[in-house]
């Protein structure tokens, strides 16, 4: 015995798509860091209704206080993990936690969030015949062993280390992206996201660029991990959100990489955010952790040609773009 399935909705939305009327959004994970900068982008679109839901494991109230009461905007405190009910046209999938620090917290968590977060928004996107875009993440490609990484490349990854919850379990939502797709018919959209940052990241969340603004603003040495020589490529936030829009509108599927390819060592980022932030901080050489990518760079070929995207924000324009954000937050404000 089975029981009745909820027969795929009638609902108006389908028709909406041909009047390009209004089009319901649902952004998981749209309290945090990415997801809210990519709601202040789709509110601009009077078109656009947004529907955040989140659990604030990672992502706060605050971050989207300027659309609560908004009547095109909705917030709902809801873990994906659990099925979810709502009727849309498309679907950002954000929400899990992107700090090493948190992401290792309560590893089993991460690896739910990851598969049965991402089973549950593919269920929904079939029910309702909405689009779903996924943020993955260049961690698929672990500690690469080609340089830089396009999508092509399968990775080298680590399945039982203490990052696999996180990185296996994005590669896992990836396949279940792509079964849905070939097994259902869903239109899904795969982004693999590179390091991204900007205002209202997580203060102490151990990502390299918070702790370093934030370090610089209390005036607390720059930690660099051993051995400082290995690299990052930074993206800043409203490149990554651009992109972000511009792959879930498009054609293409996907995977594809966002990131900004320049490259910098660890020591040059703490040298950088030392010139531009506080001159007379210190820098230290601390112990890393486990498992830490040597290098990583996306190569953005795919997202140059079928998206017409390319990162506008250099390292050293963004990182000072920062600061205001940090400082009203560590209430340490600037002295004159
Ligand atoms: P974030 O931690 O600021 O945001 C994640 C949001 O998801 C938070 O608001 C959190 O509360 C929410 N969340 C976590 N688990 C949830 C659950 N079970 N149910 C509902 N909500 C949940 O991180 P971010 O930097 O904004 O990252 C957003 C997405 O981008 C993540 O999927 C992350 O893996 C991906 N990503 C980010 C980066 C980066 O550099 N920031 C790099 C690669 C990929
Ligand atoms: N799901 C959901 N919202 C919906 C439809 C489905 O959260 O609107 C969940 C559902 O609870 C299930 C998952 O998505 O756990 C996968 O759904 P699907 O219909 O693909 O699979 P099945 O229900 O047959 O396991
Ligand atoms: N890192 C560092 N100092 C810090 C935090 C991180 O030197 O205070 C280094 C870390 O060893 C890694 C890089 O910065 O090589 C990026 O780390 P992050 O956790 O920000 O991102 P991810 O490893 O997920 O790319």
């Amino acid at each position: 015995h089975t029981s009745p399935k909820p027969s795929p909705s009638p609902s108006p939305l389908r028709f909406s798509k041909f009047f390009q009327s209004n089009m319901r959004i649902l952004v998981t994970g749209g309290a945090g860091f990415i997801g809210s900068h990519l709601v202040d982008k789709l509110m601009e679109n009077e078109k656009n209704e947004v529907i955040v839901a989140d659990n604030y494991f990672t992502g706060s109230k605050d971050n989207l206080k300027k659309w609560i009461g908004h009547p095109r905007f909705e917030l709902i405190r809801h873990d994906v993990t659990e099925p979810l009910l709502v009727e849309v046209d498309q679907i950002y999938h954000l929400a899990c936690p992107a700090s090493p620090i948190f992401y290792k917290y309560n590893p089993v968590k991460t690896i739910k969030t990851n598969v049965i977060g991402t089973l549950n928004m593919l269920g929904l996107a079939k029910r309702v015949g909405a689009r779903i875009l996924l943020t993955s993440t260049s961690e698929v490609y672990g500690d690469p062993l080609v340089h830089p990484q396009d999508e092509s490349y399968w990775g080298n990854v680590n399945p039982i280390g203490v990052r696999s919850c996180y990185d296996e379990g994005k590669r896992v939502a990836e396949t279940l992206m792509f079964d849905y797709h070939r097994q259902h018919g869903i239109e899904i959209r795969v982004a693999r996201i590179f390091n991204t940052y900007g205002p209202r990241m997580n203060i102490d969340d151990g990502r390299v660029v918070s702790n370093f603004i934030a370090q610089a603003i209390r005036d607390e040495p720059l930690t660099v991990q051993a051995p400082g020589t290995q690299t990052r490529s930074f993206c800043y936030v409203s490149d990554m959100v651009d992109g972000l829009i511009r792959l879930m509108d498009g054609d293409h599927t996907g995977p594809i990489n966002i990131g900004n390819p320049g490259e910098f060592t660890m020591l040059e980022l703490a040298e950088n955010v030392k010139e531009l932030i506080n001159p007379n901080v210190k820098i230290a050489s601390v112990e890393n952790t486990p498992d830490d990518p040597r290098q990583r760079k996306p190569d953005i070929s795919k997202a140059k040609e079928l998206l017409g995207w390319e990162p506008k924000v250099k390292l050293r324009d963004g990182l000072p773009l920062m600061e205001d954000d940090f400082r009203s937050r560590l209430e340490k404000p600037k002295k004159h």
